[in-house]
């Protein structure tokens, strides 16, 4: 069993597909281990995504990924990683394959709905940054 952070980011929020991306991912047999809405801070979000800090993006996505709610889940399931990666779609949606979530709801390169870790390791530090023990569920 595997576990993994996912984001609905505010375009996602903004647009009312709260209930459409989950559904997506339990219908694929993917649980929620916890879950919570948030607005971060320019700074929370700097440290999100410290890993993007050189990129000519950064300053913009921050900005963006603080522009409202988002909803924050661990999502629990075999190989969920990668399971979650390929509903979301391509980082770009005009890449994304049809019937994927970003293909079907993002505006944009940036505004793309949702966020999904990409690693175990990226995993643990994104779940961590959001989550304590005691928050996640066992399922
Ligand atoms: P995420 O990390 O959000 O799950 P990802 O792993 O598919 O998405 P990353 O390369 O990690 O993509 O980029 C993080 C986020 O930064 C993207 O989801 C998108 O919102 C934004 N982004 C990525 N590339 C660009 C770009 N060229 N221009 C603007 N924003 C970008
Ligand atoms: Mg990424």
């Amino acid at each position: 069993m595997e576990r993994t952070l996912s984001i609905i980011k505010p375009d996602g929020v903004a647009k009312n597909v709260i209930g459409e991306v989950i559904k997506r991912f339990e219908t694929d047999g993917i649980k929620i281990a916890a879950m919570k809405m948030i607005q971060l801070t320019k700074t929370q979000a700097k440290g999100f995504y410290a890993v993007h800090k050189e990129r000519p993006f950064f300053d913009s996505l921050t900005d963006f990924m603080t522009s409202g709610p988002i909803v924050v889940m661990v999502l629990e399931g075999e190989d969920v990683i990668a399971g979650n990666r390929k509903l979301m779609g391509a980082t770009n949606f005009e890449e994304a394959k049809e019937g994927t979530i970003r293909k079907d709801y993002a505006t944009n390169i940036e505004k793309n709905v949702v966020h999904g870790s990409d690693a175990p390791e990226t995993a643990a530090f994104e779940i961590g940054y959001f989550f304590n023990d005691l928050e996640i569920q066992r399922r």
